[in-house]
């Protein structure tokens, strides 16, 4: 063998070696640069496909009622509403909401709210709840291919990879249940998963937030039995709307985590409704989580400016930085409110709320596509579950029997102004009223004689029990 022939072998294998490293090198650039376009392309969005994206707060259900007295058939939930005459924003300033745009949003979960104002309390909150339970319900069974009624936590992924809406039913506001554990029972028989204890109206039992600092009942006896009970059957306790004094009271009793289904952090804008620092710290040990508000008037306290998607943006970093990513959630209140921030218009904008925490810019916490799952979806799933093992773990202890007293009934409403306190009731707790006088004289400062004269009733004698009243006026 010549010696130019060792050369030639040698350059032969020499060029094979260079082949072979161009070759991988190309190999390599090809893997890092795909590797790379993939971590490039992955938008915030994106985490809504492999989480479902629960809100916990819409109010669609009470615009059926306020606008066609619950008559769905004319309803178009199917077409896009946004510049409907009667549903378009030119025509409803609180409508936000219908399918094109939930799916454009890529929601996956949805409390559906029934909601009955403040002014039902003592008259017929409890007839209208059941209106509002009954037209979420024939609303998810209207449309079986769009939405599911999901009554478990363990149900709403699974329906939501089927490509439907995870329904869920919630209450907003305790004055719902008439101070009666029997209507809480029979309300989550129905279907409901959360009661919110209280609206903008103190109940006889707990206090709304515009009591502010303060309290006139803070949370009863009552209400603590309330929360118990909540606790034994499974219902999630939401305090959204109750007062700061009523969220430490809660969370200090509760056996099961809570949530606050649409509420923002109170040391971004100091409005009532928002949580407090402290309570969110009470939030983060109790396991709980807050579902953010987007409200314009919650979320921006600027009133020289618009509120903007930056601001829900510093409301979720704010719980972020300051409990961390696992008690921090969404809840819109879309359908509750008339205005919402530039950038949040209606239900299809989510997406690009996750995009912007996504962006991760300087000085905010840096977002994950597991913490945006978070966000989404997981978080309060966990919260769902684990009130769902609290219930479970309860199994064996009895349904509560406890009854409010007539006093503390007369005397909310009292309070609340009505004139002729008790005047509608026939309940037989309210010959507690006169059975309790002293109770009633030191609370009140009121003598039986003279509740029986402001009532303008009649006693009919105390031989009859189940009747100590008679109305002598008109209801
Ligand atoms: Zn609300």
């Amino acid at each position: 063998m010549g010696e130019s022939s060792i050369i030639f072998q040698y350059c032969t294998g020499k060029m094979i070696y260079i082949n072979v490293a161009v070759g991988l090198s190309i190999l390599l650039l090809v893997i890092g640069l795909s590797v790379g376009l993939s971590v490039n392309t992955f938008k915030g969005r994106d985490a809504l496909d492999s989480a479902p994206l629960i809100d916990g707060h819409n109010d669609l259900p009470y615009n059926f009622y306020h606008i066609l007295s619950n008559n769905l058939s004319a309803f178009h939930f199917e077409s896009d509403l946004r510049n409907d005459n009667v549903w378009g924003k030119n025509a409803c300033s609180s409508c936000f909401t219908d399918l094109p745009r939930l799916n454009a949003g890529k929601v996956g979960g949805q409390f559906w709210v029934a909601y009955t104002p403040c002014e039902s309390q003592y008259k017929d909150s409890v007839q209208l709840t059941l209106r509002q339970i009954d037209v979420i319900r024939r609303f998810i069974q209207r449309y079986p291919a769009n939405l599911q009624l999901v009554t478990a936590a363990g149900d709403i992924e699974t329906t939501w990879r089927n490509g439907k809406i995870a329904s869920m039913i919630a209450i907003e506001g305790g004055h719902s249940l008439d101070s009666s554990l029997a209507l809480l029972r029979l309300y989550y028989d129905l279907g409901v998963r959360y009661v919110t204890l209280t609206h903008t109206c103190n109940t006889p039992w707990a206090d709304a937030s515009i009591v502010d600092n303060g309290y006139v009942y803070n949370l009863t006896d009552f209400g603590k039995t309330v929360v118990y009970e909540m606790n034994r059957i499974g219902m999630l306790v939401d305090l959204s709307h109750v007062s700061h004094n009523v969220m430490r009271e809660v969370l200090a009793i509760t056996r099961a985590p809570v949530i606050f289904s649409h509420s923002s952090a109170f040391s971004v804008c100091k409005h009532y409704r928002n949580v407090p620092d402290d309570v969110l710290h009470l939030v983060k040990k109790n396991n709980g989580i807050v579902m953010v508000n987007f409200y314009s008037g919650f979320v921006n306290c600027n009133s020289s400016r618009n509120a903007t998607l930056q601001d829900v943006v510093d409301h979720i970093n704010h719980i972020r930085n300051l409990i961390g990513v696992n008690h921090v959630g969404i809840g819109g209140d879309y359908d509750g409110v008339s205005s919402m921030p530039m950038g949040l218009e209606d239900v299809s904008k989510y997406p690009d709320l996750f995009d912007r925490l996504y962006e991760n810019r300087e000085g905010e916490p840096t977002w994950t596509r597991e913490d945006l799952e978070k966000l989404a979806g997981r978080n309060f799933i966990r919260v769902f579950q684990a009130v769902e093992a609290v219930r479970d773990s309860l199994s064996s202890e009895s349904p509560r029997e406890d009854v409010i007293t007539g006093n503390e009934l007369y005397i909310a409403q009292k309070k609340e102004g009505l004139k002729d306190p008790g005047a509608c009731q026939t309940a037989k707790e309210w010959s507690n009223v006169n059975a309790t006088s002293d109770a009633e004289e030191k609370t009140s400062g009121l003598k039986v004689s003279k509740i029986m004269e402001l009532l303008g009733r009649n006693l009919i004698g105390m031989t009859h029990h189940h009747s100590v009243w008679t109305h002598v006026g008109g209801c």
